[in-house]
């Protein structure tokens, strides 16, 4: 059976991918949101910080706290011509929805606030709190969103049990892959100093390309681990390098480059980083390094909630999914580490951060429904 134009999931994520909410902007969607959740019976708390607006909603009053938690930001649309319709007017052709935010993450949370409404209607007095951690900055710099409410809610200490993240974790059907953990992010910026100088007098000159071109090399066919059962292997790229004036006939005086480590749970931060100072100084770079760390590993093991959320996925579409920790960061890394069990569900992911993106119609309701059965099985009576 086609799905109705008129299915409350598919409305809303429409509603909500016309507010160009480029990050950190909002434009509205929370507001929306919250209207839909206070109508039936949430507390709504809203807590902005800076440019970006956050919001913690609650129904119930015990524990299990079980958290549906997601961003109302978009990424920029790029150029507006390579869009076959308009990136913030939705349009559904055969059965797929166009729109900015289609898959990342509109119709997720869209799926969130139609799967709260029918399971209130029907468990008016659940068990535990069914709670909203909405934030419109985690394409951003993720400063002042998830992590700042985080924050106010551990001190306070309001524990979240349970975490379902609704970023679009499938890769070809939906509920394919479910992610129970990502990798960590570490980046560095390098300058390596030399000294200036003619190429015919290589003698009075210091090449600082010269100097760290071993030492990348080293660090860029290096084996950093093996990762583990649940984690691929640490990576290391260097994304950015530059050095010289243009000219020939001139040694440069200085090289910069950028890298950036994705690491498993095999790994530290300080692991990484004496790994990586000591290959620059066995190669007697003179060098200075900047470290910037955007996320620690998270790994949420195999427990109560992921159970629910395989089961429901099995009960309705027939697969099992792969509990996987691949990608990139997530706001799931500034709620894992207060000790909740984190499970990321959600759409598929395949043109998320494109032109065109988009979600398929019968997805986004589906994904509603899986959503309602995790809330029945963890706070159903
Ligand atoms: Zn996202």
């Amino acid at each position: 059976m086609p799905t109705p134009a008129d299915d409350p999931t598919l409305l809303l994520t429409q509603e909500l991918i016309r507010r160009p909410s480029v990050s950190p902007e909002d434009q509205g969607c929370l507001q929306l949101i919250a209207q839909r959740l206070e109508a039936v019976g949430f507390r709504i708390e809203r807590m902005p910080f800076g440019p970006v607006e956050n919001l913690w909603a609650c129904h119930g009053k015990e524990r299990p706290l079980l958290c549906f938690a997601g961003h109302t930001d978009v990424v920029p649309t790029g150029p507006r011509e390579e869009w076959a319709t308009d990136p913030f007017e939705p349009v559904i052709r055969d059965g797929i929805l166009y729109g900015r935010g289609a898959a990342d993450m509109k119709s997720g949370l869209a799926a969130m606030v139609t799967a709260t409404e029918r399971f209130i209607a029907r468990h008016p007095n659940h068990k535990g709190t069914l709670a909203f951690l909405l934030t419109s900055d985690e394409e951003g710099p993720s400063v002042d969103g998830t992590r700042r409410v985080m924050e106010v809610l551990e001190a306070r200490n309001e524990k979240i049990d349970y975490c379902v993240v609704g970023e679009p974790s499938s890769t070809d059907k939906l509920g394919d892959v479910i992610k129970i953990g990502r990798r960590g992010s570490l980046s560095g910026k390098l300058t390596v100093h030399g000294i200036q100088g003619h190429v015919a007098y290589p003698h009075l000159a210091d090449n600082p390309v010269h100097a760290v071109a071993p030492a990348l090399a080293e660090l860029a066919s290096r084996t950093w681990d093996k990762g583990n059962e649940f984690f691929q292997p640490t990576t290391f790229q260097i994304s950015n390098i530059a050095a010289g004036t243009g000219a020939p006939n001139v040694i440069p005086g200085e090289l910069k480059a950028r890298f950036n480590i994705r690491f498993s749970t095999e790994q530290t931060v300080e692991k990484l980083q004496s790994t990586i100072t000591e290959i620059f100084n066995r190669h007697k770079v003179n060098y200075t390094l900047e470290w910037f760390v955007s996320g620690l590993p998270f790994f949420t093991a195999p427990g109560a909630l992921s159970a629910a959320v395989v089961q429901s996925i099995k009960e309705k579409v027939g697969r099992t999914p792969e509990l996987s920790t691949t990608g990139g960061t997530s706001d799931g890394r500034f709620i894992a580490p207060t000790g909740a069990q984190v499970v990321e569900l959600g759409v598929l992911n395949a043109s998320i951060h494109k032109v065109n993106e988009n979600v398929r119609v019968d997805d986004v309701v589906t994904l509603s429904g899986i959503y309602e059965r995790v809330m029945e099985l963890i706070l159903a009576k």
